[in-house]
């Protein structure tokens, strides 16, 4: 392995099949094609996807894979056809990676592209280690401004992306309108943060952790349930005046969560599916059918990273706010522990610098 004056080896987080993992020294990558660029990291997170991953529950990711799917570093080598990055520029990592050129990319599904999608962490290996090779880099990477935040811009890989495009785009929040968002983790927060840009007249935020529920009101929320006593769908509808909240964002990913958007939900609104599901729901259709009502379900296609990006420069959003804790990237596998037992640890987004 060891070869002259250069030391071939990089720690990383590893998978192992569920329930294990490991940080350990990985070959550092190297340029595979003309489209990719090797990333130096220097800030990254966990992701609730990773601990679906380590349950088992994504099987596209085989023992082996270094995990992660979000960060910042810096450009440190580059194929012969990347034009738009150049060596030593910082930039953010999408979780999405997209060839620009495929039937999706083209009409900005990104999540969908051919050559791409999300593979990072799952079918190649991820950002939670010091080094990253990102395939299609101009893109899949955004440069970092020069006065930026870096660990603001890591929340630009994809948690505000997918609370924006997943939650607030395809529930299509406008002004006046009462919005609902089930679940209030850096995802549901996400959601929150983005739809104050349409000013909606009330912002519900329902979870069953106080403490979360106490960040939400903190960052706009206007309304809050306390799902623990079961009497969700009747506060919910009592808050509205027995209409129903007219956008309901589902950021868990259990039956019970996407149930309660189909009680709450008012006629003509919009339920927006984000969470990651691992079992099917009932579909009330006997009572919606008749209701005008529109379920959409997305995967993030990282599109609107720009225009967050520009949003986040401008100050009008602030995801730092959701950063709770800080590690060092030697100490992923205490972030892990951290992020795994987040109600206890009162955890939102981990911070890793390497
Ligand atoms: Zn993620
Ligand atoms: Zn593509």
């Amino acid at each position: 392995m060891n070869k002259p004056n250069i030391d071939p080896n990089m720690k990383a987080l590893v998978y192992h099949g569920p329930g294990s993992k490991s940080l350990q020294d990985m070959p550092k990558p190297a340029l595979q094609n003309a489209t990719d660029a090797i990333i130096r990291i220097t800030k990254t997170t966990i992701c609730g996807t990773d601990l679906h991953i380590l349950k088992g529950d994504v099987p596209s990711v085989t023992e082996g894979r270094i995990l992660g799917h979000e960060g910042t570093g810096v450009v440190e080598e580059i194929g012969s056809s990347v034009t738009r990055f150049h060596v030593s520029d910082r930039v953010i990592i999408s979780c999405i990676t997209a060839c620009g050129k495929c039937e999706f990319c083209r009409r900005g599904m990104c999540s969908q592209c051919e050559h791409g999608g999300w593979i990072l962490g799952n079918t190649i290996d991820g950002t939670q280690a010091e080094h990253v090779r990102i395939p299609w880099a101009d893109t899949s990477l955004h440069p970092i401004p020069a006065d930026a935040d870096e660990e603001a811009m890591v929340m630009l890989s994809d948690i505000l992306p997918t609370g924006y495009e997943c939650g607030v785009l395809n529930g299509c929040v406008k002004p006046g309108d009462t919005v609902a968002i089930i679940g209030a983790g850096p995802i549901g927060l996400a959601a929150l943060l983005t739809a104050r840009f349409y000013a909606p007249a009330d912002i519900i935020m329902i979870d069953q952790d106080e403490s979360r529920l106490d960040i939400a009101k903190k960052l706009g929320a206007t309304m809050l349930i306390d799902t623990r006593d079961g009497r969700a769908v009747e506060k919910a509808m009592a808050m509205t005046l027995g209409k129903g909240v007219d956008v309901a964002i589902e950021a868990v990913g259990v039956p019970e969560t996407f149930e309660l958007c189909q009680s709450i939900i008012a006629a003509g609104g919009h339920i927006a599916n984000v969470g990651v599901h691992g079992q099917s729901v009932p579909l009330h259709l006997e009572t919606l059918w008749s209701r005008n009502i529109t379920i959409t379900t997305r995967l993030v296609d990282a599109v609107t990273t720009p225009l967050l990006l520009k949003t986040v420069i401008a100050g009008k959003l602030e995801p730092k706010q959701l950063i709770t804790h800080r590690f060092a990237l030697h100490d992923v596998l205490a972030a892990y522990e951290t992020f795994g037992n987040a109600a206890r640890e009162r955890a939102l987004k981990v911070i890793l610098t390497c």
